[in-house]
């Protein structure tokens, strides 16, 4: 049996958004740095807003839509360019910041740094002691913010 899953995207018919403020925008429900939308007191989160559709995200845009309607003061609203991509495969595999093709295209000049996990103690496991854990970081600026690291987890939680 061969199951290909290609490619994701928001369900937002019939939910009676027609005759709201709610703005959509190829399926996705436009909402502001809070997940509000236009609608006053309505809010969205996850797979349905236009941030990438991965799950610790759609948790965390959950905790800042509920502390925003919970009237929280100090809610910080989630800086995208440092939310991790996490593959729940196995190993796990996650990467942050630019890959290396977005920042070369943006002009930078990257150098490739690579650290085989089989010289990290923490990563060690007998079954698996090739994997590597790769580090771009930019040439003039080390600030792991910007840069992409891929890291594939080894141990088994
Ligand atoms: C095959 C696959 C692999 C993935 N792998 C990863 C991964 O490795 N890493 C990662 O970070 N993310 C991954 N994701 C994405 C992740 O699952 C989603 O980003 C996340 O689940 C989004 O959360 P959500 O709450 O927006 O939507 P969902 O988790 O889809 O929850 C929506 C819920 O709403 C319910 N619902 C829908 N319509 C209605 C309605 N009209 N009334 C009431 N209830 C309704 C649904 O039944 C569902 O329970 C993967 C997704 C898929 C499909």
């Amino acid at each position: 049996m061969l199951l290909v899953a290609v490619g994701r995207m928001p369900f937002t018919e019939g939910l009676g958004l027609e005759g709201t403020k709610i703005k959509v925008e190829k399926g996705f429900i436009q909402v502001d740095e809070y997940q509000q939308t236009a609608e006053k007191g309505v809010y969205a989160i996850g797979d349905v807003v236009p941030t990438p559709l991965l799950a610790h995200l759609a948790s965390k845009e959950g905790i800042v839509a509920v502390e925003h309607m919970a009237g929280q003061k100090d809610v910080r609203p989630i800086n995208l360019r440092l939310v991790p991509n996490c593959t729940y495969c196995d190993p796990e595999v996650a990467s942050v910041g630019l890959t290396e093709a977005k920042a070369k295209e943006q002009g930078y000049d990257v150098k490739i740094g690579k650290f085989p996990m089989s010289a990290s103690g923490k990563a060690r496991d007998p079954w698996r002691r090739r994997r590597l854990c790769e580090d771009r970081q930019r040439e003039e600026s080390m600030t792991r913010y910007s840069a992409c690291t891929s890291l594939a987890r080894t141990r088994p939680s």
